[in-house]
Formats: structure tokens, sequence, C-alpha cells
């Protein structure tokens, strides 16, 4: 489980495992973001449902590729994305460009990734020294050294750690431990008796004795092995926060010393277990979820040893698969790809292998793919709009009418300390520390690239808070908001069609990144962000009365998308999905009132038979446009704080009056919501 708010709010969710090549797909949205006819499905009442006029035909000429398991307008992009990224690294690997250290790294784990004959030839050999170490553990004492010594690799075991600042005091870094160590991806699939959870657990344990089989367990000792990991993690599961509670930034802010640790958890031996991650002087950290670490130590306590070890070892075979020989891909990818998601093809492998080098190198290829592919002059253009959307989200905060003015000013006040960062860092991350060359395994590569990612965020424990870091490499398409920093932050990749269009006009930008930038302001006042004060601390600046009026306005929200079908008995979580849907009704509103103060606004001119308003709420549509296997859509429905693509736009779109207007929508129509029952925040 990594931490919820020091990850940021991100705009979307892109799995990776579901973000794949299509060559031969033809790509007709990428060349111009004018609106499309042919992508719409004119035969629908925009009134009816929007997302299907505004996308029905570009979802009817769109399915699913076999390798995917949900296609849309960041896939588009994602892929479009990828095919450059795959050319830059191919003009390293031959020759093409001149070759700096950070770009004779970026190449030799790209290509030491793709040796698959090597790769086949070792087996499971790289995990032997690992494995063994394991093997030789006698006492508990030994067994929390080896988590720890995992926990240094970023390999997962029991709770997870993570340097990043402190809610109470963000100018600093300090350490935070949260719940984690579960093979599945969320806590209910080990307790919830519904048929899919039932069916995910039935295809985990036979994920776990193929791995166990495939390091050289007969299948009798890999099926005892595959029922004690289950039970062992069911216990974990039962102790963790759901991700509604990981929500709240108070539950899980709880600062303690390792004696107060050591109180609450015995069994473990914290203050050798710092000093065993590198964390010798450690004063005080912050403990996420301390019931998980309370129960941990009972829990430590009754389990015997061999299932502890069998535990660890899992980790260390379900860490390595992905970089293993095929058959271990394969038996993690039927599990992770199809049962999860409905994914019926693995990616190809360069797709696989460049994902592996945007994490292990990200900023070393940033740099580079700045230098090709980005035109600065969209910097500028981007910087110009976020100043524009930041004027209008200052006057609808000015004439909100549920606020009071003591509330408001404070709200000012920090919508103008959000920090801006567009494209790329004015300081770039240094990999000379980093080894990776040719001569190691890809294996080898990839655990060095990992301890140095560890490395890295733990020296920043005690330390200041370092300004000028960037949460996402710039060739990332995505966006984010950071509530300790008070910051919003545009990668270099996200600034292109259908998102950020320089050709395209203002109406188009507007509903698309204006929206993305007003999303990302909003997240800095929704039910999450709004805890946060302008210095991005934990810290309420509201009045009792003006905070309880958000909390009904809110809850409007929430009975919006939870009454909002997805699938057969399926709804969106309203209470999940809160931050996301508050950030999008908001963006829209923002962005709307800074589309009107252009000069294109309010020369009012149609273009392809649409008004400047239409093409606003059309242009949004795109963006959220997409085609989702259901296996996928119900995973998300479960663990993605993001609601689907097409609640996003037909929900949000209830409850403003300004869309009413432009579509000529009225109360026969179904997207129709009274006064009434419309949300009004931001
Ligand atoms: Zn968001």
């Amino acid at each position: 489980m990594k931490r919820l708010n020091f990850i940021a709010v991100l705009l979307a969710v892109i799995t990776l495992a579901s973000c794949n090549d299509t060559a031969e797909k033809k790509d007709t949205t990428m060349t111009n973001n004018s609106i499309n006819k042919a992508d719409m499905n004119l035969s629908v009442n925009p009134g009816y449902n929007f997302f299907e006029y505004a996308n029905g035909g570009w979802m009817k000429n769109n399915p699913v590729p076999s390798d995917k398991t949900q296609y849309g307008s960041f896939t588009v992009l994602y892929d479009n994305n990828q095919k450059k990224l795959k050319s830059l690294v191919d003009d390293l690997i031959n020759g093409n460009e001149k070759k700096n250290d950070d770009a004779k790294k970026i190449a030799a784990i790209f290509k030491t990734g793709m040796d698959t004959v090597s790769i086949d030839k070792m087996g499971f050999t790289p995990l032997n020294a690992e494995l063994s170490k394991i093997n030789n553990i006698n006492t508990k004492e030994q067994f929390m050294n080896v988590v720890a010594k995992m926990h240094t690799h970023y390999t997962p075991a029991l709770f997870s750690i993570q340097a990043s600042q402190d809610d109470k005091n963000s100018s600093m870094v300090i350490l935070h431990m949260y719940q984690g160590g579960l093979g599945l991806p969320d806590r209910d699939y080990y307790i919830s008796n519904d048929e899919r959870s039932v069916k995910l657990r039935a295809d985990y344990v036979k994920l776990i004795k193929t791995l166990f089989t495939l390091t050289g367990n007969d299948e009798e000792t890999a099926s005892k092995k595959a029922k004690d990991i289950l039970a062992f993690e069911t216990s974990l599961a039962k102790n963790s926060l759901t991700r509604l509670e990981l929500r709240d930034p108070f539950t899980t802010y709880n600062k303690m010393t390792i004696d107060d640790l050591q109180k609450i958890s015995p069994s473990i031996n914290w203050k050798e277990y710092f000093t065993n991650i590198g964390l010798k002087d450690l004063n005080d950290f912050n403990v996420g979820t301390t019931n998980f670490f309370k129960e941990l130590s009972p829990l430590l306590d009754k389990t015997d040893i061999e299932t502890l070890k069998t535990y660890l070892s899992w980790n260390v075979i379900l860490d390595g698969s992905s970089y293993l020989s095929s058959d271990f891909e394969k038996a993690s990818f039927e599990f992770y790809g199809k049962s999860l998601s409905g994914q019926q093809e693995m990616r190809p492998r360069w797709e696989r292998v460049l994902e592996i080098t945007n994490k292990a190198l990200g900023e070393a290829v940033g740099k580079l793919y700045v230098e090709k592919y980005f035109p600065q002059e969209a910097k500028e253009r981007m910087l110009k709009l976020v100043e524009n959307l930041r004027t209008a989200f200052a006057g609808r905060i000015n004439n909100i009418n549920w606020m009071s003015d003591i509330t408001k000013q404070k709200a000012l006040n920090k919508l103008n300390g959000i920090t801006v960062k567009v494209a790329y860092p004015d300081k770039w991350k240094d990999y000379s520390k980093l080894e990776i060359n040719e001569n190691l395994s890809y294996y080898e590569n990839i655990s060095n690239a990992k301890k140095f990612a560890f490395n890295e965020n733990i020296a920043k424990v005690g330390k200041p808070y370092d300004k000028l870091e960037w949460g996402m490499t710039p060739q990332t398409v995505n966006a984010y908001y950071s509530p300790n920093a008070n910051e919003i932050v545009f990668p270099a990749a996200i600034l292109q069609a259908p998102f950020f269009d320089m050709d395209a006009d203002d109406a188009v930008n507007y509903g698309a990144i204006g929206v993305v930038i007003g999303h990302e302001m909003t997240h800095g006042f929704d039910d999450q962000g709004k805890n946060y004060d302008i210095d991005g601390n934990l810290n309420s600046w509201w009045t009792e009365e003006d905070s309880i009026k958000f909390s009904e306005r809110a809850q409007v929200v929430v009975n919006q998308f939870n009454n909002y079908v997805e699938l057969d008995s399926l709804h969106v979580n309203g209470k999940l999905t809160l931050g996301e849907n508050i950030a999008d009704l908001g963006g829209l509103n923002i962005s709307w009132d800074a589309y009107q103060m252009t000069e294109e606004a309010k020369a009012n001119v149609s273009i392809e038979d649409f008004t400047p308003a239409q093409r606003f709420y059309l242009s949004y549509s795109t963006v959220w446009r997409q085609t989702i296997l259901n296996e996928e859509l119900m995973r998300r429905l479960k663990e993605d704080v993001h609601s689907p693509g097409d609640a996003r736009v037909n929900v949000p779109l209830f409850n403003l009056a300004t869309f009413y207007e432009a579509f000529n929508i009225t109360e026969k129509d179904k997207l129709y919501r009274p006064e009434s029952e419309r949300a009004y925040i931001w």
C-alpha cells in the first residue's frame, strides 16, 4: 500500500498493465483535435447520454485491443509517447546519438531487458542468493533482519515505508510507515465473499502454486505453501484499513518515537529494524495505520517460522517474476493481467522493458525526451493558461454564496499560494552513483536501480523538503496536485492533443487542458485537500459552519455518483471517488469561467456547426472517452479513486446550467436535474 496523500492526487490512473502498443491501429484522433462528427453518435440525444452522443462513433470504431484492458484518449497518447521513447532509446543503442553516462545506462538496461535468450537461460537463478538467505533464517530476529534487507531494495514484505513531507510540518521530510505486504491489490479481496473476490482468491492461490513449482518445489509442497500464504496475508488484510478509511488524513497521522512504536508493537525490535534500513538516528516518524502495527505483533508471535519464511520467499519470487524468464512472466500475467483485468495478451516486450527503463532512470529519459520532443512555446502558453484559470477560480470564490468572508479570504490566499510546475524540472536527478551496465544481468540492473531509489528516498528523512523535486517524470501522460507542497504539476507529455493543442480553438483547449488545470487546482479544496493550509500543513482553516456546509454540498456529489449505474447492479462508489468528482466539477466550472474571458468566447462564432459552448463540452468529453473490459471496470470500481470515463462526463454535467443551455436540455431529458438536486461547491 502506498501512502495515498503523499503520492499526490492524480488526474487519472492509467494501469500500465493495460496500456500498450497499437502500431497497426489507425490513429485519427491524435492528428487534430477539432471536433470530429464521425467520432460522435448524432443519433443519440445529448440530454439522454452525453458521453455516447460525444463519443459513440469513436467507441464503436475502437474496441479494446487484445493486449489492453481499456482504451481511450490517455491510452492513445500513451501509445504515441511510447513510440517516441522507443525511437529515442533505439537511437542511443544504435549509436546515432552521442552517449553521456545517463544515455549509456538507458541503453544498457533496455538492451539487457530485451536479451530474452540470456534471461531465459538464467531461469530463476538470479533469486538464489535471496532465497538462500531466507532459507537460513532460524529465529524471528533473523526474519526481521531479512525483512529490513528486502525493504532496502523496495521488495514488499509485511508493511511499507516511505520518506515524504510531514503533514503537520510540511517543510520537513519524515518517514511514514503504512500497512502492506499483500499480493492481492485490495484488502477486501481477502475478506469479501462476493463471487469476484472468491474467484480472485482461487486464482491467486493458483499463481502462488505455479511460481513455487517453477522455483523447484513439488506440487504438494507448493500447494501447502500457497494455502499458508493466503492464510497469513488474510490476517494482514483483516488488520488493514479500507481504501475509504485511508482517505482520511487525520486517521493516518500518528507521529511517534521508536519507544512509542515498541510499546504498541513489542515483538519486533524496531531500533534494530531502523538501523538495518539505514536510519540509525531516527527520532520520530508517522505511523499511518496504527492498528495494523499493533496487530502485527501478536500475528508474528503466533505464526510459525516456516510460514514466515515461506511468506518472504513468496514476496521475493513474486517481485522478481516480471524480470525473470518467460515462464515466470506468463504466470504472473495470467493473474495480474487476465484474472484481475480481463487482458487477453501481454504487451509487446519492448513496451514492458521501456516501462522498467522509465522507472529506473525516469528523469534521465525525461531529459532526452524533453530535448527532442517538447516545444518550449508550449510551456509559455501553458503558464499563461494556468494564470487565467487562477483568476477565474478567484472570481468564483468571491462569488460563492455559501461561505463566510473569513473562510473565503483564506481560500483565496491558498489559491494564490499554489505553486505551478510545467513540463520538466529545473533541477534534474543525478544518477551518477547508480550502477547499470551491459555486463550485468537485467535482474542485477533492476536490483541496483531499486536499491538506488530506496537510498535516495530514505536519505531525505530528517531533512528540509526540496521544493524543486518532481513527483512525476516529464514523459508521463498525467498531472497531479500535491497537498503538502500546495503545487500543481503538468508534465510535458500531457501538453499534447487532445489535452492541449496549440492549433485548436480556445473552446477546445479550455474544455480539455483548461478543465485539467481547474481539476488539479480544485484538489486543493476537495474533501481531502481542504484540510491542508497554504503551506501544505494539515491544519483546518475553515470555520466550523463553513466546513459543515461544505460537507452537505459534497454529499450531493456522493449521492449523484452512488446512483450512477455502471454495469448491471454495479454503481460508482460516491465516497471513494469524492475528491476526484469534486475536482472534475470544479474544473469544469472554473475553466468555463476562464473561457468566457477570452475574445473567442465573446465573438461566439460557430465552427463546423457547433457553437463555442458546445465545443467546450464536446472537447471535455473527448478527454474521457473510453472503451473498457467488464473485468477492468469491476476492478476499477473497487480500487480506483477516479470514476469511470462515462461517469466523469455524464454526472458532473447534471449540475451545469451552461451545459443545459448549450445543448437545449430541458426537464424532459434524462440528464436534467432540477436546481434543488444540483451540486454546487466551487
Ligand atoms: Zn484528480
